[in-house]
């Protein structure tokens, strides 16, 4: 045991924080975590868990629509603001004190308040010193907004679920992941939603049939989609209203602006200018695959170091971090094949490489894509379309791309993944049995390759 306060005391009680502290704890650690904010970091306050509970509650309104053709005369329906955010209070309340009891259970000592380096084994808490022969950053990233004029009247995702007032209207910057779920949500409870995107088409990164798909179902549904467009500033008007001028000379009157422009590493406050942390070029911190940092006491994982910000990352990260350093267990986690889900509507699954990609990597690629309307919405009515599309590596037959765009995408998607990184060939899709009627069944009876040229959307 070493004569320190703890064998390791860790910054941020979030995914990457909470996990590696309890895996530490069980392999015998004596572990402390500082929080300065809430149990459970961003997933679980602003991030994915609410997001999903409004994802769910702006579906109803679709349904209630949709079920009229199958008989149910919904006359009327009223959603409330209020009752859906204190419920959504509740919840997460309830999952923070999970957090603690888990903490607690494990034996970790949870110190409230936040925590600032005063050399490579000591942080302080308050007045309180503390030392550790491992520390762990883990406080992950925070909302980033570019500095616009009238920046001061735009709110972030970190804002957006405690709203005082339901947003008649709402105009949303950004084209990555929380763009666009927050577009779905907000044009599902009823908010007239616009959306801007600075580039010819939004959701970069991902397979460009799922991108264009996405574009022509989202603007389907509701959204006003604008591409290629910027905010040059926005300014208040006389009846709380925002006007927001676009760098066209147009311009939008809304009453709520969420700017959703990306994150960055949260590493404000942390007093470590001292220490010999060494950052990469966007800002996060640098550490080799397991997880130290250029100061060899110093450990970071999750959203601050470089990688995908994905709470499933960050806890395998933890994870990682705690059996090779506390069970003598050395483990990488693997960044190859991570499967992720966009919650628009409908969602994006994905897993793998885009088309693109597979036509940078392999000589020769097979693509099987696959473009329905869901069994549910043919009596329903919705005009909602879903895209599948399966990438094959021809010389193995092994495939490595799998996107799709439809209802449960994310769900589907998480099995498809546990294949591709079985190695699963196309030969081996084809051979399974579908489960019927399902449109996951699709993925297991595409047989004829796309012949080019690329299809477009809708055609
Ligand atoms: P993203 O990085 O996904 O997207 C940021 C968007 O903002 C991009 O469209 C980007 O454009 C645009 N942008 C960046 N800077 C500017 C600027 N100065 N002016 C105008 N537009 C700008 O970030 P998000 O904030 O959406 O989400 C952060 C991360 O959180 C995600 O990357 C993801 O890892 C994680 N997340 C995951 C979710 C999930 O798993 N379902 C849900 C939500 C978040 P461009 O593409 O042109 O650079």
């Amino acid at each position: 045991m070493s004569n320190y306060d703890f064998d390791l005391f860790v910054i941020g009680a979030g995914s990457a924080g909470v996990r590696a502290s309890r895996m530490a704890a069980s392999y015998g650690a004596r572990v402390a975590v500082a929080e300065d904010r809430y149990m459970g970091g961003t997933c679980v306050n602003v991030g994915c868990v609410p997001k999903k509970l409004y994802v769910y509650a702006s579906q109803f309104s679709a349904a209630f629509q949709n079920s009229r053709g199958f008989g149910w005369s919904p006359e009327q329906y009223h959603f409330d603001w209020s009752t859906l955010r204190d419920n959504k209070i509740t919840e997460i309340s309830r999952l923070n004190g999970i957090y603690d009891n888990m903490l607690n259970n494990a034996g970790v000592t949870i110190i409230n308040g936040r925590a600032r380096f005063l050399d490579a084994h000591t942080v302080t808490v308050g007045d309180k010193h503390y030392t550790a022969e491992k520390i762990i950053i883990a406080t992950g990233s925070w909302p980033y907004i570019p500095d616009i004029p009238g920046k001061e009247f735009a709110i972030s995702s970190n804002e957006i679920f405690d709203l005082a007032e339901f947003p008649k209207r709402l105009l949303i910057v950004g084209g990555g992941y929380i763009a666009v779920e927050f577009a779905g949500i907000f044009n599902g409870l009823g908010t007239k939603t616009t959306q801007i995107y600075r580039g010819p088409l939004f959701l970069r990164g991902f397979d460009q049939d799922i991108r264009k798909f996405a574009a022509e179902e989202i603007a389907k549904s509701g959204v006003d989609l604008r591409f290629n467009s910027n905010v040059k500033r926005i300014e208040k008007q006389a009846d709380n209203s925002l006007q927001v001028i676009l760098d066209d000379g147009s311009s939008i009157t809304t009453d709520c602006v969420l700017y959703a422009t990306g994150r960055k590493a949260h590493l404000q406050d942390l007093g470590f200018d001292q220490l010999k942390v060494e950052l990469n070029d966007n800002g996060n911190i640098k550490v080799d695959e397991y997880f130290q940092t250029s100061e060899s006491s110093i450990f970071a994982m999750g959203d601050i170091t470089n990688g995908m910000d994905l709470t499933p990352i960050a806890l395998a990260e933890g994870m990682a971090f705690a059996k090779t350093w506390f069970n003598n267990e050395p483990t990488l986690v693997d960044h190859n094949t991570i499967p992720t889900a966009v919650f628009c509507q409908p969602n994006i699954g994905t897993c793998g490489l885009t088309e693109e990609e597979a036509r940078q990597q392999y000589a020769n690629i097979s693509v099987f894509e696959s473009q329905f309307r869901a069994l549910k919405h043919t009596i329903g009515g919705s005009e909602e379309k879903t895209y599948m599309k399966l990438i094959v590596d021809d010389a193995s037959d092994r495939v490595v791309g799998i996107h799709m765009l439809g209802d449960d995408a994310g769900e589907i998607i998480q099995g498809m993944a546990i294949a591709m990184k079985a190695g699963a060939t196309k030969a081996l899709f084809d051979s399974t049995i579908g489960i019927h009627p399902t449109a996951a069944e699709e993925f297991v009876t595409m047989r004829e390759p796309r012949r080019e040229p690329r299809r477009e959307p809708g055609k």
